[in-house]
């Protein structure tokens, strides 16, 4: 009884304490977490590694969810050849282009998950540090570390504190583009 009464008061006192919060300390919604669409529509056999990445970044960061195919604020398309790449249209928004040859050669999770880095505002960071997702090919092929280090999560957590993902710009024109990211090992010189 007196156990029921403790969760009721506990109950009442917590939902004070957000109502309070909400009305008075923080009146914006932008401190929600965010949602970021991604589609797949055209991510052909990496569609289930998206869906991995996806929840890699959600995991890491605080403030924002990656759902698939509610909308297009990032479009993740498959291609053959010419190397994977991103372009940030704005935070938040763009295109993941993932090469299936350089998914031979290196860990097609990590490859997404660095290349999402990008639209979430991260740069290249080719220190060879495989702890690092932004290092990308830079730490070899034998590099599998899909992760983001706790800095570069806190890096996109900072990025979209008190900001709003705008509605579906994926097809924007323009945008910062990052390639290079994967080096090729296949036209690397023998001897
Ligand atoms: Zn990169």
């Amino acid at each position: 009884m007196t156990s029921r009464i403790s969760r009721l008061l506990v109950a009442v006192v917590a939902t004070a304490g957000a109502t309070l919060g909400v009305t008075l300390a923080n009146p914006s919604p932008a401190s929600a977490a965010m949602t970021i669409c991604y589609n797949t529509s055209q991510a052909g056999s990496f569609v289930g590694v998206a869906g991995q990445a996806a929840t890699i970044w959600n995991n890491a960061t605080s403030n924002l969810t990656l759902t698939a195919n509610c909308g297009s604020n990032l479009r993740i398309y498959s291609i053959t050849g010419g190397g994977s790449y991103a372009v940030r249209t704005s935070l938040g928004n763009g295109r993941v282009y993932i090469d299936t040859q350089q998914a031979q050669q290196y860990s097609p999770l990590r490859i997404m998950s660095h290349e999402i880095g990008h639209i979430l505002g991260l740069p290249d960071n080719y220190n060879g540090n495989c702890a690092l997702l932004m290092s990308g090919g830079s730490a070899g092929t034998s590099c599998t570390n899909p992760y983001p280090s706790s800095a570069e999560a806190s890096r996109v957590t900072q990025l979209f504190a008190g900001t709003r993902v705008g509605p579906d710009r994926a097809d924007s024109v323009g945008g910062q583009v990052f390639r290079d990211s994967w080096p090729s090992t296949m036209l690397a010189p023998i001897g």
